[in-house]
């Protein structure tokens, strides 16, 4: 399946949780969550009773749709999580934290983890000292990961830098915000992930 273009904030009121799919706009009065905290459509306001296996799925199109997935891309971390030691929740939701752009967002590199995306792929992050413009690229303890030093006077970059000034660095990585350089201290654990999702359905959804 295609990846979803239409209005990202359709996708926060579908899944009744504000997921901080744009920019500035998600901290203002302007979110439409704010305004419309109900799911889209005709019958957005009746109340829905959701089967299992209805609350499963709404669990995995939240994760992936987050992360900005499509299907296959989630389902081949799944595949990779199962094969993983440990309990494969944690592991798909460990996998998808250390993709690079998500690392890029983790640092205030960019206001979304769309325009994160875009800063990876357009090349201005580093990674242990040499440009890396693969967003789907899984850090490793120990990986440096920084701002391309031409990149650091481009307006651009620096808007998506101040969109993202006031994110906070989680524990497994440790910022030097002076020269923008985000050392990967750790794997991070289920606890490390603070995005209010039961990854225990998307695991039952995937194993009927
Ligand atoms: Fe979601 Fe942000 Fe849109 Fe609010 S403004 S509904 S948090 S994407």
């Amino acid at each position: 399946m295609a990846r979803y273009t239409g209005p990202v904030c359709r996708i926060c009121r579908r899944e009744n949780q504000k997921l901080f799919l744009k920019s500035e706009r998600c901290l203002t009065e302007k979110c439409a969550f704010e305004r419309r905290a109900y799911p889209p459509g005709q019958h957005g306001h009746g109340r829905i009773k959701f089967s299992e296996y209805a609350l499963q799925l709404r669990e995995k199109q939240k994760l992936k749709r987050l992360y900005g997935l499509v299907e296959k891309q989630f389902r081949a971390y799944f595949e990779k999580a199962e094969r993983m030691k440990g309990v494969t929740g944690s592991n798909l939701l460990s996998l998808l934290e250390r993709r690079l752009d998500n690392v890029a967002y983790r640092i205030g590199l960019g206001g979304s983890r769309t325009q994160s995306r875009l800063v990876v792929r357009h090349g201005h992050v580093v990674v242990n000292g040499s440009r890396l413009d693969i967003p789907s690229y899984i850090v490793k303890k120990g990986d440096v990961v920084g701002l391309a030093e031409k990149s650091q006077k481009i307006t651009a970059i620096l808007a998506s830098l101040e969109a993202g000034k006031n994110r906070e660095t989680p524990q497994w990585l440790d910022l030097d915000r002076a020269t923008f350089k985000a050392t990967v201290k750790d794997i991070p654990t289920r606890d490390d992930v603070t995005i209010p999702v039961e990854e225990r359905m998307v695991v039952e959804l995937y194993s009927k």
